[in-house]
């Protein structure tokens, strides 16, 4: 079945907007994606008809709010296949959820056990790491990458020991768009004991997650990188390990019972969600699970799939241009550098953006990997459903006018 993608697009009112008097190119969904109309209006109907706290009064609006919410928990559990609605937590987004596992699994941690990480982490599943590990005396240890810049898998059976507590990897590289081979660290992980992190910030909006079928111990992602409201994100954990764990942050809600010497916590998932949460931001997420739906999460990975292709074949045109870790299997953004003297990728951004193009330069919160080649950043374009092969034509075009104004 082929996509409408015409009508998708219609439902995004930004896609509307010019920039510097050029239709918007947004290639930047691996920084955040852009909303649907669906989601917006969700976001005005709650605080115009049901904007109450949650979980507390005995009254109607508490009880809407509190059902409206509830209900998207059920969502996302049913989108990644939880096996209950109470292993799906609310957090702020994937750094939330990251520091929440880290700072709890570091209250159990000695100087004598080990986590794993791999060189193409996101910032926010590295510097968690580092703070635990440095309190603890815990020992951090790296899956190395291999020349062309992905993970070197089979150094991580020499990583792995009977010490080690967690392995923690993204799915998908924010930095590079590899897939990595999650699925084999998970059994690799497993048979030694060790329970397994995954970063699915750049592949849940891409691709389809099981994480029964996974096994994965948790998972932590971001409501706006997958069409939902910034400030609203998911850690997933299983039963059995979240109620091994301590609570995270102290407050409201994540108590059963508070005396002046101690308390006592509350069932999951409320353990782990003290305050008033994010109520508005979590039904948007909700809206957002909706709208994926309505399309097919692994229709969505197809028309991406095509979109990612597209655009290394086109780059592959370009002598100037170098692709990184261009052979490898590859999910919504690619990204490249162009091989020109004094040539940054902030360069090549500038004179996109004049264009009305949208794309991320920088090192993309990964420095490790940028270390890793050399480099300071690379230009990344990241897609989203809405995008077209059109689109990628005019930022060929707009690259060929980088290439004459910087070669
Ligand atoms: N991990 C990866 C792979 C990411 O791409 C990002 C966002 N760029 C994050 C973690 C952090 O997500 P957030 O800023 O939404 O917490």
């Amino acid at each position: 079945m082929s996509l409408d993608i015409q009508n998708i697009r219609s439902q995004f009112p930004i896609l509307n907007r010019e920039v510097n008097g050029k239709p918007l190119v947004y290639f930047d969904n691996g920084a955040t994606s852009q909303k649907p109309k669906v989601v917006l209006d969700v976001l005005d109907e709650y605080y115009e008809k049901y904007n109450a706290n949650v979980h507390r009064g005995i009254h109607t609006l508490s009880q809407e709010a509190t059902d409206l919410m509830e209900e998207s928990r059920r969502k996302i559990q049913a989108f990644i296949n939880a096996k209950h609605d109470h292993e799906v937590i609310f957090t702020r987004g994937t750094t939330e959820s990251i520091n929440l596992v880290a700072n709890t699994i570091g209250q159990l941690l000695t100087a004598d056990d080990e986590i794993i990480i791999t060189e193409i982490e996101h910032h926010s599943n590295i510097v968690p790491w580092q703070l635990v590990t440095q309190r603890t005396g815990a020992k951090l240890k790296y899956i190395p990458l291999t020349a062309e810049g992905i993970l070197d898998i089979a150094k991580l059976d020499e990583l792995l020991t009977d010490k080690t507590k967690l392995v923690c990897v993204n799915q998908v590289s924010n930095a590079l768009g590899v897939v990595n081979p999650i699925e084999t660290i998970i059994k690799k992980a497993h048979a030694k004991g060790a329970w397994v992190l995954i970063d699915g910030a750049q592949s849940v909006p891409h691709t389809k997650i099981d994480v029964q079928a996974l096994d994965a111990d948790f998972l932590a992602f971001s409501g706006h990188k997958m069409y939902g409201p910034t400030g609203i994100g998911i850690l997933y954990g299983k039963e059995e390990i979240l109620n091994q764990l301590p609570p995270f942050h102290g407050g409201g809600e994540m108590i059963k019972d508070v005396t002046m010497e101690v308390s006592t916590y509350a069932c999951l998932p409320f353990k782990f969600e003290a305050g008033t949460p994010d109520v508005a931001g979590i039904i948007g997420l909700g809206a957002a699970v909706d709208f994926i739906n309505s399309i097919g999460i692994e229709a969505i990975h197809d028309y991406e799939e095509e979109l990612v292709n597209y655009t290394i074949e086109r780059l592959s045109e370009f002598e100037e241009v170098v692709i990184y870790a261009k052979d490898a299997k590859h999910a919504g953004a690619v990204s490249f550098n162009l091989k020109l003297d004094g040539v940054h990728s902030s360069d090549v951004g500038m004179i996109l953006d004049k264009k009305g193009i949208a794309v991320r330069t920088g090192h993309h919160c990964a420095q490790p990997i940028m270390h890793h080649f050399g480099i300071p950043g690379t230009v990344r374009a990241s897609f989203g459903i809405y995008n077209t092969k059109e689109e990628i034509d005019t930022f060929i075009d707009g690259l060929k006018t980088a290439i004459r104004m910087l070669g």
